[in-house]
């Protein structure tokens, strides 16, 4: 259709409105006016976004390449220079499980901590724990699984039992004045049995939250959820929950992370995990992608005008020099189409 004027393109635009909104009319007569068509239904997002940067824990811990000790203090450093306000450097975990993280003494002793950014580490026991205390370490995350079978398979105990262990590792490590951030994994489905309802991932994200963890990360850990059950997920945990108290954390294993992560924007969650490049994996789906990348999400984020304080150029550099090391290409869209100009 040609439209020779701008009272004709008018017209067609009310037609078009009145075709694809026909129950809001009656006769001619709109229901509500064009003004309230355009904004109705609009999400408000939050004003700032706080990015947790995962690459150099859970990134590196699912890449199947090692990396040298010199590369990931140097890759925690550069990450700490692009504005991000928390790293998580690496996991005081048994060399005998993960033989990625075995250099976590050294990492944790060697990185310049720069004052205003957060280093935690991950913790899966008091061993774990008394170690990253003789280290200095400031902060810890401790882990709850929604499903039982993964709880099982992953750290050899049941979820109640799990539960047990970390009351006490948080006690010693309150009682320290360190913090304690709890992640609750497979929030949306697991490898063994499916969907996982919501009203477990409530159950474990309370009762980390009542040990004493200041946040709770709510974690898609194999990356299934799609936007319609990552919102019936968090809507459920945030019928008990403060919204302050919760993060998001989505791996991109079925292209779902940004679209769950606008999903917990809508609902007001202010702080997201991500990785830089995309590191990562899901040792359940080989070849699988990692965590959302975290050049894609500052990229979404500041599309949206929500402020994150980093900068991208300087993030874009971090993972190109990482995704050097591991010589492979980067999983971060935004990368690779800024690569190209
Ligand atoms: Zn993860």
């Amino acid at each position: 259709m040609r439209l020779s004027s701008e009272s004709n393109m008018l017209d067609y635009m009310f037609e078009s409105v009145k075709k694809a909104c026909a129950k809001c009319f009656q006769g001619n007569e709109p229901k509500h006016s064009a003004t309230t068509l355009s904004t109705i239904n609009r999400p408000k997002y939050p004003e700032r976004v706080r990015i947790v940067e995962v690459g150099p824990r859970d990134g590196l811990q699912n890449e199947p390449q090692s990396v040298p000790t010199a590369t990931k203090i140097e890759m925690i450093e550069r990450l700490s220079k692009t504005g991000l306000k928390t790293v998580e450097a690496t996991s005081f975990v048994s060399p005998k499980w993960v033989p990625q993280m075995s250099d976590h003494k050294e990492v944790f002793n060697s990185i310049e901590k720069k004052s205003g950014i957060r280093y935690p580490v991950l913790v899966p026991n008091v061993i774990g724990l008394e170690a990253a205390i003789s280290a200095g370490v400031k902060e810890i995350a401790v882990f709850g699984s929604a499903s039982e079978t993964f709880s099982h398979r992953n750290i050899n105990a049941s979820i109640e039992e799990s539960i047990k262990r970390f009351r006490e590792v948080t006690e010693i490590a309150l009682a320290r004045g360190i913090r304690v951030r709890g992640y609750v994994s497979c929030v949306c489905g697991c490898p063994y049995e499916g969907p996982v309802a919501p009203k477990q991932v409530l159950k474990v994200a309370k009762a980390l939250l009542e040990m004493g963890c200041y946040e709770i990360s709510l974690g898609d850990t194999i990356g299934i959820g799609t936007p319609g059950d990552f919102r019936t997920m968090l809507e459920t945990v945030l019928s008990e929950i403060p919204v302050d108290r919760i993060a998001v954390h989505c791996h991109d294993t079925y292209g779902q992370a940004l679209a769950n992560i606008l999903v917990a924007l809508e609902l007001g969650v202010s702080v997201i995990d991500s990785s830089v490049a995309g590191l990562g994996g899901c040792p359940y789906a080989k070849g699988a992608s990692g965590n959302v990348a975290t050049e894609d999400l500052v990229y979404m984020l500041h599309g949206l005008g929500i402020q994150t304080g980093v900068n991208l150029s300087a993030l874009l550099e971090v993972g190109q020099f990482i995704s050097a090391v591991l010589q492979r290409p980067t999983r971060s869209k935004v990368a690779l189409a800024m690569m190209q100009k």
